[in-house]
């Protein structure tokens, strides 16, 4: 199906943003709390900063307190496999996730791309953390780039109780499933827009309603037609579009969908 999109989506009163980074966008220039507090004026429910190291905890903490509707997640994201200090991080995971603003542990995964550390590391980095939110109760958000059958292994091995999100989707049809039967959701980012996603395009049209989420993974992966540009919170509502017309049915459908399936992986009334 060809989906052509030029136009400007603007925000709907509803939408959520269920990946970004704060502390990125500020990196990038751009001005995080006013960007947020933009969203929650056009009607935002929700959205979740997403954690890659343990060492801006406090920082992200901070920033993102102004907004009830700005859920974190704590984790160690691969790219930090392989580091010296890894025993201590993981220390300081486990307190972190005692906070009641934390919903998730994340975000975790499988980097084939990259190759951080060693396949071991990165491996045990993962395992360690699925255990730890089993612990604590929480589900997982996976960041798997280039590793679908090692995480497949990997999560049949080691089921995680509550489940979790598969960010930043940027594999096929088949692998969605794979992924859902073993308790997670898919969340579609920018990327889905891109020339040449088809398989990525052809997941978010056919896997189940009850299985879809979006995201930004702010400032990364700006969706059309802002690609190239530091992406934020608010262009999310071009991804809502996209899936939306992808999928046949309307933006607030999906706005409504996307709801239900987040507040329900996280519990939130
Ligand atoms: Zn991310």
């Amino acid at each position: 199906m060809l989906v052509k999109q030029t136009l400007i989506q603007p925000l709907l009163p509803g939408m959520i943003d269920s990946h970004f980074h704060a502390l990125s966008l500020r990196e990038k220039g751009l001005d995080p709390v006013e960007l947020l507090a933009r969203c929650f004026q056009e009607g935002f429910r929700a959205a979740l900063d997403v954690a890659v190291d343990t060492d801006d905890f406090e920082e992200r903490r901070a920033l993102l307190a102004p907004f009830t509707g700005v859920f974190l997640t704590a984790g160690i994201s691969p790219f930090r496999a392989g580091s010296p200090e890894i025993g201590g991080r993981l220390q300081r995971l486990e307190a972190q996730l005692a906070s009641p603003r934390v919903l998730a542990v994340g975000e975790i995964g499988i980097d084939r791309h990259w190759n951080y550390g060693t396949p071991e590391g990165q491996r045990e980095l993962f395992t360690a953390q699925v255990e730890m939110a089993a612990a604590a109760g929480l589900p997982i958000v996976v960041h798997n780039r280039a590793a679908d059958g090692e995480l497949l292994g990997l999560l049949s091995e080691r089921r995680p109780p509550r489940g979790g999100i598969m960010h930043c989707f940027s594999s096929d049809y088949p692998a969605a499933l794979q992924f859902i039967e073993r308790g997670f959701l898919i969340s579609f980012a920018g990327n889905v827009t891109y020339k040449g996603s088809e398989p990525i395009q052809e997941a978010a049209r056919r896997i189940p309603g009850d299985s879809l989420l979006v995201e930004t993974d702010s400032p990364y992966l700006a969706p059309l037609p802002h690609r190239g540009r530091p992406c934020d919170p608010s262009l999310v509502s071009q991804t809502y579009a996209f899936v939306a017309q992808l999928r046949g049915i309307t933006i607030e459908e999906l706005v409504e969908r996307v709801w239900v399936n987040f507040s329900r992986l996280f519990c939130l009334g």
